[in-house]
């Protein structure tokens, strides 16, 4: 008898990812251990996770909130030591559950999430012991259709963030448009994140990871070149 789950998902591209890491990190004289790999794993169900997992990888990202809830409280039973990150949109209505299950959400970008969460925070943070950090996403192409705060408003946005709500924000993220060179984007967040005192650059993805090393990525989100091709959906 064949086992489905073997059959589908031999093997995984994370070695592979893991390697040209490490090629970049050395090419930028930068330790390969300053970068985390987050497995974006949105869209594959478990059986395509769990080869990853086994593999000792930790480090898993999602975009939604629900799809992320129904894999993830049974395969954090599974596996010790997942640290999830979200860095996909959150809505007001999903703070309570997204800062329950993620370590961290990269996509901070309006008042009205920021003092949600600072309030979810308040309310449950310390009682559960969560240790959640935050990134605050640009939309450094200045896209209508795209989220993450405009680059004009990003001073005003961290100060009432940091000053006022008092939120463990630790750096910025960035998707650059599809049809630009990411390296001007990945400069301009990399020099603003500096400005303004923050270490965390969330930046790169599997066409463009090894460029974001270069420019001082310190988390790279990386899925179809680990997991594969996804099927239709973002
Ligand atoms: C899907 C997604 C990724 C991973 O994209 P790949 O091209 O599959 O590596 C990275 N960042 C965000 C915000 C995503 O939504």
């Amino acid at each position: 008898m064949i086992n489905q789950d073997t059959q589908v998902h031999q093997g995984t591209g994370l070695e592979d990812v893991e390697t040209r890491i490490e090629e970049s990190a050395r090419k930028s004289a930068r330790d390969a251990q300053s970068v985390t790999l987050i497995a974006v794993s949105k869209t594959f169900d478990a059986g395509a996770i769990r080869p990853v997992l086994s593999a000792g990888h930790r480090v898993f990202g999602e975009n939604r909130v629900q799809e992320a809830q129904k894999k993830w409280l049974g395969l954090k039973e599974e596996f010790s030591g997942v640290e999830l990150h979200l860095i996909g949109p959150l809505q007001s209505n999903k703070v309570r559950d997204a800062v329950a299950l993620f370590d961290v959400i990269h996509t901070i970008d309006r008042p009205k999430i920021a003092r949600a969460i600072s309030q979810e925070i308040k309310k449950t943070g310390k009682r559960l012991g969560h240790k959640l950090r935050l990134f605050v996403q640009v939309n450094t192409g200045e896209e209508p259709q795209k989220a993450g705060v405009m680059p004009g408003d990003l001073e005003d946005f961290l100060d009432l963030c940091r000053n006022e709500l008092e939120l463990p924000i630790i750096g910025l993220m960035c998707i650059p448009p599809i049809d630009e060179e990411s390296a001007v984007h990945f400069a301009f967040l990399a020099k603003r994140a500096q400005e303004l005192g923050l270490k965390g650059l969330s930046m790169g993805m599997s066409s463009d990871f090894e460029t974001a090393i270069e420019f001082g990525a310190s988390h790279i989100r990386v899925g179809s070149a680990i997991f594969g091709q996804r099927k239709k959906r973002n």
